[in-house]
């Protein structure tokens, strides 16, 4: 699987002398790194997809893009060991409403999968949300910030979370921390305005972001997009045909615990050097 701990595990162990297979089941290599690299301040972390490409490449690394791993594929390997890094999935919560054709996912929106424009309230504001806030609002959206803790972008690098401030200061990005989305719905009376609307060819739909502070205040926000940015769970990979037949599996990166590049890298790099 060719995210940076794929990609770091297929480097060492060619390197140390092993035949490697990896499996991509994308047509490109880099896993959440493509998206990681899209937001201001970041596009460096596109070169370390293209390095780590070269070093499997230099290593011998046969690297098979577009082909899903799976039980048949790796058996027709044959191999002695499996290396399990099949990274993290963006995590959707559960909140009414969350099918509204208004409401995206973060890491579609950043990898160009999704368009948002004018007001847009991102639910979730840890990391992911707010570089996601500062890719839309460099982008001309009004953006707010709603999150459920007490504070907004914990877990910035204090090196990093001034010029994030000053962005959200020069585009009037607002922070809204302690509100817990209750449910997301169509906008009623704008509804009435969206068939007019539609009568005259523009597109509108206005939704309600129905959120409750902690002394169960209803904070209600009305905006033309929702982007959620809850998080990720680990993509699961069942191993168990594979530990039947008596073969090694190793599972390294975000499929063991979401984390960072720097997980993904050790865990790897250990995995690898252990075989
Ligand atoms: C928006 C965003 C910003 C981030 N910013 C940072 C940051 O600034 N610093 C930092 O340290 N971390 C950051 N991260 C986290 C970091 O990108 C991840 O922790 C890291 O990419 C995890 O690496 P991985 O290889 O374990 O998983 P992934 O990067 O998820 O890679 C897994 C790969 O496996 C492939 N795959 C899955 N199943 C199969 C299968 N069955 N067969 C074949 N292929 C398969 C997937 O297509 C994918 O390419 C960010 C993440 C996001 C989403």
């Amino acid at each position: 699987m060719g995210g940076p701990a794929g990609l770091e595990a297929a480097r060492v162990a060619a390197t140390k002398g092993h035949e490697v297979t990896l499996f991509e089941k994308q047509n490109y290599l880099g896993g959440q790194l493509n998206i990681a690299s899209v937001p201001p301040r970041k596009i460096e972390i596109r070169r370390s997809i293209e390095d780590l490409t070269q070093a499997c490449i230099q290593a011998g690394v046969q690297i098979q893009q577009g082909r899903e791993a799976d039980t048949d594929s790796i058996l027709s390997l044959s191999p002695d060991t499996v290396i399990v890094a099949t990274g993290a999935n963006s995590f959707m919560p559960p909140i009414v409403g969350i099918d509204d054709s208004g409401v995206c996912d973060a890491w579609k929106v950043l990898a160009g999968e999704q368009k948002v424009t004018g007001r847009v309230v991102i639910i979730g504001g840890g990391i992911v949300g707010c570089e996601t806030a500062e890719y839309l609002a460099e982008q001309g959206c009004q953006v707010a910030i709603v999150e459920m803790s007490e504070e907004v972008g914990a877990g910035i690098g204090i090196t990093v979370l001034p010029s994030v401030l000053e962005t959200y200061r020069r585009y009037g990005v607002t922070q809204h921390p302690g509100l817990k989305v209750t449910r997301i719905e169509p906008n009623h009376f704008q509804e009435a305005q969206e068939q007019e609307a539609q009568k005259s060819q523009q597109s509108s739909h206005e939704i309600n972001i129905v959120c409750k502070d902690q002394q169960s205040n209803i904070v209600p926000f009305v905006a033309d997009f929702a982007v959620i940015a809850s998080g990720a769970r680990p993509q699961i990979f069942d191993s168990s045909d594979l530990l039947a037949q008596g073969i090694e599996v190793i599972e390294v990166g975000d499929c063991v615990k979401v984390a960072d590049i720097s997980h993904a890298i050790k865990t790897a790099y250990d995995a690898a050097n252990s075989i």
